[in-house]
């Protein structure tokens, strides 16, 4: 039984991974690869001055999320059930527990229906249907929340990955009862280099 299950394995999803394996919660995400990241080159990413391919940038993320201690696995959800503690997720390598599910499918809602989750109309450019979330990204459904294009936030990846990392640490915050903060300090070595 996973602490949270990400779906999606883009921008949203992989900074979400990162916060909450960096939390010490047990986090799976599940990823079929068609990120809307392949298709493009970002020059308006911080930090990236001269531009980075969103492919680059995607690999590095899964890198960085299995580092902070997020398992991957790269298959397609194919239906997902209610048990008594959480949730059941089939895919195609298998199925997964988790008590807590974080929907961030960019451009693919079809799961709300499976879910009972409610979907309402994108208003961003060339976005259909998205995931209705409150301020903090909870859907309607208990245990159920959702962050990045999926649930409505510009089709910008540094919008969307911004989106996952907040989400996360309102969801951390939930289970924790207090605000959670992930910050560090430069390493000595590294303040020094
Ligand atoms: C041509 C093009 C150019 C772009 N250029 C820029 C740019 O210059 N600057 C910029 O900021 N943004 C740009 N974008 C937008 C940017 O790529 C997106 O905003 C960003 O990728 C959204 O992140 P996300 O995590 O919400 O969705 P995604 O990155 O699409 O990630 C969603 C993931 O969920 C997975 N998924 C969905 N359903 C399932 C399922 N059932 N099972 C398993 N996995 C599933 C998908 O396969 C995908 O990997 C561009 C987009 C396009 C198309």
């Amino acid at each position: 039984m996973h602490d949270v299950i990400i779906i999606g394995g883009g921008a949203a999803g992989l900074s979400a991974a990162v916060f909450t394996a960096r939390a010490g919660r047990s986090t799976l995400v599940l990823d079929e690869g068609n990120s809307i990241l392949r298709w493009a080159w970002l020059d308006n990413y911080l930090g990236f001055e001269e531009g980075i391919a969103g492919e680059d940038l995607r690999q590095s993320g899964f890198r960085q999320a299995e580092r902070a201690g997020a398992q991957v696995v790269r298959a397609r959800v194919t239906g997902i059930e209610r048990v008594a503690d959480g949730f059941l997720v089939r895919t195609e390598a298998g199925d997964f527990e988790g008590r807590v599910l974080l929907l961030a499918t960019g451009l693919a809602v079809g799961l709300a229906a499976a879910l009972g989750v409610a979907v309402v109309p994108g208003r961003e450019p060339k976005m259909g249907e998205v995931y209705r979330v409150d301020a903090d990204g909870r859907t309607g459904v208990p245990g159920v929340w959702a962050a990045g294009v999926a649930a409505g936030t510009t089709s910008h990846a540094i919008v969307a990955a911004g989106d996952g990392a907040r989400v996360a640490v309102n969801l951390l915050s939930e289970w924790a009862g207090k605000r959670h903060v992930d910050h560090e300090v430069p390493r000595p070595a590294r303040a020094e280099g």
